[in-house]
This record gives C-alpha cells, structure tokens and sequence, in this order.
C-alpha cells in the first residue's frame, strides 16, 4: 500500500494524529488510508508558507511560470497512476479521470503563459499613476470530493502563479489524488511555497480561522461555505466561494429533440452528476416533453455501470454514502407525490454505492427533487407551457451558478439566457468551462471568480502606485 504523506515545509510527513481509512465508492470498503494532521501540524504548514512567501514574490515572473510548465510535465508524465488513484478515491470512469487529470494539465499550462498586467492610469509630466497587482499572501484552498484534482489545479495554480504560497486542504473523502498532485507541485518550487495537510473533524474550521492565512478559495457546498464566511471574518481574508449550483435549463418550443438530447443527457450526468455547473432542473415545452423525456431515458439505459477501472464502463458509482442516501430521498420524495421514474429509480443491489441514470417526469416545482441540488444521476424534467412562465421558475431559486437556454432560434435563445440569474448563462450547451473564461456563481452559488484574467486577478491584491516627480532644483 503507498505511503501517503503531507508535506509541510518541503518535508514529507507522516500525520501526528495518525491516518483515516479513504473508501473506494465502487466497493464501499477501505482501499488505502491517508495520514491525519494535527493543528499544531497546520500551524507549521502556515508558519513555513508565510516564511516562504518573502522570497517567492520576489521571483520573477518568469521563474513562476517555468515552475508551472515543469509541474505540468510531471502531471502528465504521471497521468496513468493519478488517473487511476482518481478513480477508486472517487468513483469516476477511467476515461473521465484521463479527462480531468487531462484538464489539470491544460489549466497549469494556462496558469504558466498568464500575464499580470500593469494598467497605466494616467502619465503626465507631473505625474504617474499605475495600478499594480500584489500577491495576497498565504491562500489555503480548500476542495470538495467531485473532481478532487481538477478543482485543486483551479485553485493551487493560478495561487503559485501570482506568487502566493499555499496550503491545500483536499476533501478528507478524496484526499490523495490532491496529496500526490502537492507532492509533484514541491518538487519545483522553495520550500515552503506549497503544504498539504489533511486531517479530521474541525480541521477545515481551523484552517478559516487562522489568522496566519491571508485567503481562502474554497469550492464546497453552500452551508459550508457560509460558515467559511463566519469564521474568515477574524482577519478579514479575502473569499473566493464556488459553492452549489441548482442550475435550470430551458429548452425553447420547436427544438430539434435529435440534435440536443445526447448534449443535454451529458451535461446532466457528467460525473455521476456530481458536478457543480451539471444541468439539474430540465424544463421542457409541453409539446415536446415527453419525446425529449424518451430521448433522455434511452441514453440513460444504454449506459453501463460498474467499476470506473473495468473496461466499457460508462457510469460509475456515487462517491459517498451519503450523497447516496440523498439522491435515494429525493426519488423517493418525487415517487410519493405522483413522479413517474422512466428509467433507474433504485439503488443497485450491489456493493459500492451505486445509483444508476434515472430520469424523473411528473415533477414541479415545490418539490424536493427540483428545488434541491441533488448532486447526483437524477434528471427532474418540468413541463410548461409559456416561455416567461419558465424563466421566471427556472430563476426562482436562491442558487445562481449557471443555466442554459436550447433552441434552433440562436438569437431568441440569448435573448431569454441575458435574463437568466447565474454566474454562466449558456445557450444550446451546459457545463462547459475552459481556463480562459471566467467562472463562477451570483447569489447563494457564491462570488468572485475562476479561470482568465478575472480568475488570476483574485489571488492579487490591488496596489496604486502613484509617483510625483520633484521639480527639477533651480540652476544657481
Ligand atoms: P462540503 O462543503 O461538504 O466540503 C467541501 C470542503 O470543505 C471539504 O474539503 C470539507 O472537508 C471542507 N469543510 C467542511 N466543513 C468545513 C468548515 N467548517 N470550514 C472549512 N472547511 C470545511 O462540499 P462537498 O460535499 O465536498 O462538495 C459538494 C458541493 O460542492 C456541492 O454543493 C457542489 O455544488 C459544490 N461544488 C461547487 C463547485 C463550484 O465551482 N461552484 C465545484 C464543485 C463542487
């Protein structure tokens, strides 16, 4: 079994608290375990970060993005084990963990070419006035269990690149992918400059309240992330929250069912579902309900469930028991108030916590299963029957991370989606994010950004330099 360590100060160590067993989600049982720090461990991860953070912003940014392109070599020199170490702490499919270990890569090279720019304000004989961007100080990144290494790479990366230094807390469900993603990050840079802890109940509290830590962006559920906001309010760190998403989307009268389907069922059930920004409410022209409803349920059923690490699977398990019970709830909530399930509706009598893809009619509004996230392989299709009427339901939530609006008639399609209230308003397409755009929620789903310019800007500070010249001595 690997000896899984934290790395605090440059040094692998072992976790003073012991070690807690990680669950491989397609058996239900321990597959390794991971080393429990102690506070007084997390106290040394934030003493060596600020220690290392003189010199770190003091490189060039040259330097920065060098570390990163070497950092993304040893990603993908090491694609194959961490694809595969992603796969039984989180359940996905082996090709799904290809694409996120695929995507870390993408978004540290991206991170590596980014530019801080200096905005000149104004330049007059008397005066200059530029506006620069700082590092923050020391980051702590805290991450969720959906997509453990994709979301650390979001986080550490563009951190490192503005010359921060940081401590990463992995999501004790999924903490290893994250462990070996620090340990290939230390390689490259001081001392210092990257820590990696993990430990047991409290710890994520602890982290938001040290006053060591000057930021936090964290990615997490909305009820975590308020008491993020409570507890960070002590030395006033800057936040960056990419918190839940209940995202609707509007599939206009008139829509070619054939040429969106296959889109939409993806965007629904990457991941299991498991997604922040996945499609989660379906609201569909009554015309067209029931055939879009077929479509979906015939994706669904061709799908294969099983283990992530055997062959043609498709679907894998849920990550967690809990999530499991939860999705199990809110089916059983819409079953008891009329739903129709067309297609999976149960837990599958195996071991593991598998669920398979299940697409629910007969929903509204009101109801648990569309006004909760489910976070899981549920699709809730919702009938109307007046455009307005859709909107107006698809907004009344207190979420707003993304939405999407389909339809052969592109311009009426951006029209309604420049009214939708999320972060994202994507038109015939979901879910689809690049390093280049910026990302990220309004109202309960969170605020400020990931990803472009916008994205880097939240781990500066701004700094106005504003410089006089002196009057120029008179001759004597
Ligand atoms: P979670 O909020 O339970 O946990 C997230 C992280 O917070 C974990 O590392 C956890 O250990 C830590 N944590 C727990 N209590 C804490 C505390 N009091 N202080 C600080 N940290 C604490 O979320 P989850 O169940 O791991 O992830 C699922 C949620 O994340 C979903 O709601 C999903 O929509 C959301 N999510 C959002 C985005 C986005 O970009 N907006 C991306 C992925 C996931």
């Amino acid at each position: 079994m690997h000896d899984y360590r934290l790395v605090i100060d440059g040094e692998q160590v072992a976790g003073e608290e012991g070690r807690f067993a990680v669950i491989d989600p397609a058996s239900g049982s321990a597959f390794a375990e991971c080393p429990a720090g102690s506070l007084a461990q997390l106290d040394r991860a934030v003493a060596a970060a600020r220690a290392a953070f003189g010199a770190w912003q003091a490189h060039s940014h040259a330097q920065r993005c060098e570390a990163l392109g070497r950092i993304a070599d040893d990603i993908e020199r090491e694609a194959d084990e961490l694809a595969r170490l992603i796969v039984r702490e989180q359940g996905k499919p082996l090709a799904l963990a290809h694409a996120e270990i695929g995507g870390g890569v993408a978004w540290t090279r991206y991170a590596a070419s980014q530019q801080i720019p200096v905005e000149t304000i104004e330049r007059s004989p008397t005066q200059q006035i530029e506006l620069h961007h700082r590092p923050v100080g020391v980051v702590a990144s805290i991450t969720p269990w959906n997509w453990p290494f994709m979301i650390a790479v979001w986080h550490l990366m563009p951190a490192l690149r503005a010359g921060n230094c940081v401590v990463s807390k992995p999501s004790s469900l999924t903490p290893l992918s994250t462990l070996r993603l620090v340990e290939i990050i230390a390689r490259h840079v001081p001392r210092g400059v990257i820590n990696g802890v993990t430990g047991g109940h409290g710890f994520g509290g602890a982290i938001t309240a040290h006053p060591g830590i000057d930021k936090i962006v964290f990615t997490g559920s909305t009820a975590t992330g308020q008491r993020v906001m409570q507890a960070a309010a002590g030395n006033l760190k800057r936040l960056t929250l990419e918190l839940g998403g209940n995202d609707a989307a509007i599939v206009l009268p008139e829509t070619p069912v054939a040429a969106v389907a296959e889109e939409i069922f993806q965007a629904a059930f990457l991941n299991m579902g498991q997604t922040c920004a996945a499609l989660k409410r379906l609201y569909v022209h009554e015309s067209q309900y029931r055939e879009l409803a077929e479509a979906l349920a015939d994706i669904a059923r061709r799908q294969v469930v099983g283990d992530g690490l055997e062959a043609g699977v498709t679907f894998g398990p849920l990550q967690n028991a809990d999530q499991l019970r939860l999705v199990c709830e809110l089916v059983d909530d819409a079953r008891t108030q009329g739903a129709e399930v067309l297609c999976g509706g149960a837990r599958l009598d195996r071991p593991g916590f598998f669920y398979p893809p299940t697409i629910v009619i007969g929903v509204n509004d009101g109801q648990r299963l569309v006004d909760e996230e489910q976070f899981g392989p549920v699709l809730p299709l919702i009938a109307y029957t007046d455009v307005e009427d859709a909107l107006r339901r698809a907004n009344a939530s207190s979420m707003g991370l993304g939405g999407s609006v389909w339809g052969g008639d592109e311009a009426h399609a951006q029209a309604i989606a420049n009214r939708l209230e999320s972060g994202v308003a994507w038109v015939n397409c979901h879910a689809q994010i690049q390093p280049n755009t910026p990302f990220g929620g309004c109202k309960m789903s969170g605020f400020g950004v990931e990803f472009g310019l916008q994205g880097l800007l939240e781990f500066t500070t701004p700094q106005l330099r504003f410089t006089r010249s002196l009057p120029a001595p008179v001759a004597s």
